[in-house]
């Protein structure tokens, strides 16, 4: 069977702050574009990717490399969700927004603004006989609650599932965007809402109206601007600090949990994976679990002083690698897991958003 995880790496270049702190010592020594060599004062160890991506690495192969074949699935009505994983500061948002959503620089344009350049694309040259709609919503997930960024007021957002076990967001503003550039427009007016302390996801959906049977499909591309993974400890954070760090380690920790129980193999994978432990995990249960193309970009600073992050980020990304689900087969499985009682009881949502 094969993986639908897609495990990269990417090292940004080094930071004016860490030149100046670890004199240009770097932690990570390529070996070609799928292994690097890791080293800190105790070890040294070579680890492989799907694809390393390396300071020079342009964003273009970033989006080819692991959003295009999600976007192109999309538009056949299979779910993608794309993950960026790390330390505050080590290219997460540079990756999925580029420097600023509206940035001029076409070279420069992050993961987000090529997704929707590229499901218009699609559509473009698809065949006439479907009618394709693109919706778009954001969301923050922030000390556990889910706030609506089309929608400040909405600051409890609740997560359900349907009959077809589709996870849901009930109630969250959706708008229909017709163009690329209307759809930037309305993600820059929101974008400054989102911060390294909450988990920021973006939810693009594709609506496929056949017009011989009128059948309507769907498939979605999630972005997930994960809050930065860097240890508490570290941070020397208190108060309220100390608490928003503690609530993101425990939802990240919930998501390497899910990670790892799903690697265990597909006898225990239905009865015992924690999706319920946290909103995060909660809300991308059917992008890890099944009926979902997902990749995972495990962003790293390159610097010896962060060191011990970019190695915890590493290994976040080796346990990533080991998941095994197959897209657009997981029903048989999802049932199996109800019986189990892993999954809550069926409620027709129809009405909101499926997820
Ligand atoms: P994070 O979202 O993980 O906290 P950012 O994406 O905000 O980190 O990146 C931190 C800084 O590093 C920003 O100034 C950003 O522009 C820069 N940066 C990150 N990745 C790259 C890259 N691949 N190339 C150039 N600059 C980068
Ligand atoms: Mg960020």
């Amino acid at each position: 069977m094969m993986s639908n995880i897609t495990v990269c790496a990417r090292f940004r270049p080094l930071s004016a702050k860490e030149r100046k702190d670890s004199c240009d010592s770097i932690c990570i020594s390529s070996i070609d574009s799928e292994s690097f060599i890791f080293k800190d004062e105790k070890d040294e160890c070579t680890y492989s990717f799907d694809k390393v991506f390396y300071e020079e690495s342009k964003q273009a192969d970033v989006y080819e490399f692991l959003a295009l074949p999600i976007v192109k699935d999309a538009v056949k009505g299979v779910n993608g969700t794309i993950i960026t994983y790390g330390q505050t500061g080590a290219g997460k948002t540079y990756s999925v927004e580029g420097p600023s959503i509206l940035e001029c620089d076409v070279q420069k344009k992050g993961l987000l603004p090529r997704v929707v350049d590229g499901l218009f694309e699609c559509i473009k040259s698809a065949d006439e006989s479907t009618k394709y709609t693109i919706k778009l919503s954001m969301v923050e997930i922030y000390m556990e609650k889910v706030r609506d960024l089309l929608d400040l007021t909405k600051d409890n957002i609740q997560i359900k599932e349907n009959k077809e076990q589709e996870i849901l967001l009930s109630g969250v503003t959706e708008i229909t965007i017709s163009d690329p550039e209307g759809a930037l427009q309305s993600l820059s007016t929101e974008m400054n809402v989102g911060s390294s302390r909450s988990h920021c996801i973006y939810i693009l959906t594709v609506q496929l109206e056949s017009n011989t049977d009128k059948r309507v499909k769907t498939g979605k591309v999630i972005l997930v601007d994960l809050a930065g993974s860097e240890k508490v400890e570290k941070t020397g954070a208190e108060g309220k600090v100390l608490e928003e760090s503690k609530t993101i380690n425990k939802s990240l920790s919930a998501l390497g949990n899910v990670i790892n129980a799903l690697t265990c193999g597909p006898s225990t994978r239905s009865s015992h994976i924690p999706f319920r432990d946290s909103k995060l995990t909660r809300i991308l249960q059917d992008a890890l679990g099944g009926n979902s193309r997902t990749a995972l970009l495990c962003c790293c600073s390159p610097s010896a002083s962060n060191a011990s992050e970019t190695l915890s980020t590493i290994r976040f990304g080796m346990r990533a690698k080991h998941i095994k689900a197959s897209p657009l087969v997981s029903r048989r499985e999802d049932k199996h897991a109800k019986k189990h009682g892993d999954i809550s009881p069926t409620k027709d949502e129809s009405c909101d958003r499926i997820l």
